[in-house]
């Protein structure tokens, strides 16, 4: 099945998106419309009014919705119809939060996955899945109401749990990468966890449809808030009880065994430093090296730092 991880691909203009500065007014809340006979359009809201470091601006936005009080000021999480609606100070730009998230301070960044996850949610909730008719937003957007009074569902935020490992022989730890992936990386395998179904029993499941190894004895390790849109990774050290490698269900380009040496010789370019697989991966190294990983010269990490423009 899909594996989640760490695309690093670059987002979609409608994936951009902010967290408002603190004096946005939202729009006066609408009446519920009457209970729609079929399925109608969304109900349209005026554009909401900010104000951004003194500068009256108007932006056309889907929606605003109050995440809170963040160092002692109230945030917003606007949807923007594009990164051109609203005109930035000379010395501000839009970033993609995935490529930047792991430079930032981890409560901005927390703030920031959270607002991104939210609305990516509700763009995909305007229309109830069981009757067809609109959504309305209640709970300060947190929860999304079918308009349908025969219907009424609530539609609850939602969060995929998944799983990544990683699996050692004791002398060698296994590795795979996906074909989009620059040259030369590989990393930690991955996967979402079904219905039904264990943690423990998701973490062999992936491991053996991935690569066709055998895992015993799974350790958790830690987790990885990943809001692109909505997973959490759950991370483990796995022993496997078997080495032959077999691709069944292809989602990886290739899967290998590499030792402790050509991690440290930059045979294969890691993941970068803030991630749950590289961190997967150092505890795994550190615990029989003459030195720690983040000391060898010559070991290869990816960076998040924005791409050059
Ligand atoms: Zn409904």
């Amino acid at each position: 099945m899909e594996t989640p991880l760490e695309t690093f691909e670059e987002p979609a203009a409608s994936e951009v998106e902010m967290v408002a500065p603190p004096t946005w007014e939202t729009p006066a809340e609408e009446e519920p419309a009457a209970p729609p006979s079929g399925r109608e359009a969304p109900v349209e809201t005026a554009a909401p009014t900010a104000t951004l470091e003194g500068l009256e601006l108007t932006v056309t936005a889907g929606f605003a919705e109050v995440l809170g009080e963040f160092r002692d000021k109230l945030c917003f999480a606007v949807e923007l119809h594009s990164a051109t609606a609203l005109e930035l100070p000379e010395s501000a730009e839009f970033h993609e939060l995935r490529a930047v998230g792991g430079l930032m301070d981890r409560d901005e960044a927390g703030l920031l996955g959270y607002a991104r996850a939210l609305l990516m949610w509700r763009d995909k909730h305007r229309y109830c899945g069981r009757c067809g008719s609109p959504t309305i937003s209640i709970n300060a957007g947190h929860v999304l109401k079918c308009s349908n009074a025969t219907c009424n569902l609530q539609h609850f935020p939602r969060l995929d749990p998944a799983i990544i490992v990683l699996v050692s022989d004791g002398e060698r730890v296994l590795l795979g990468r996906q074909a989009h992936w620059p040259a030369g990386r590989y990393s930690t395998i991955a996967g979402y966890i079904e219905w039904a179904e264990s943690i423990e029993e998701a973490v062999a499941r992936e491991v053996r449809e991935e690569t066709g190894v055998i895992v015993d004895e799974v350790e958790y390790h830690s987790s990885q808030p990943w809001p692109f849109p909505s997973s959490l990774m759950l991370g483990f050290i796995a022993h496997a009880i078997t080495t032959a490698i077999e691709r069944t269900d292809m989602e990886l380009e290739d899967a290998r065994w590499f030792t402790r040496a050509e991690l440290a010789d930059g045979v294969v370019a890691l993941p970068p430093e803030q991630a749950i697989s590289f961190r997967l991966i150092e505890t795994w190294y550190d615990r029989n090296a003459e030195r720690p990983l983040r000391a060898e010269p010559n070991a290869k990490t990816a960076s998040f730092a924005p791409r050059p423009r």
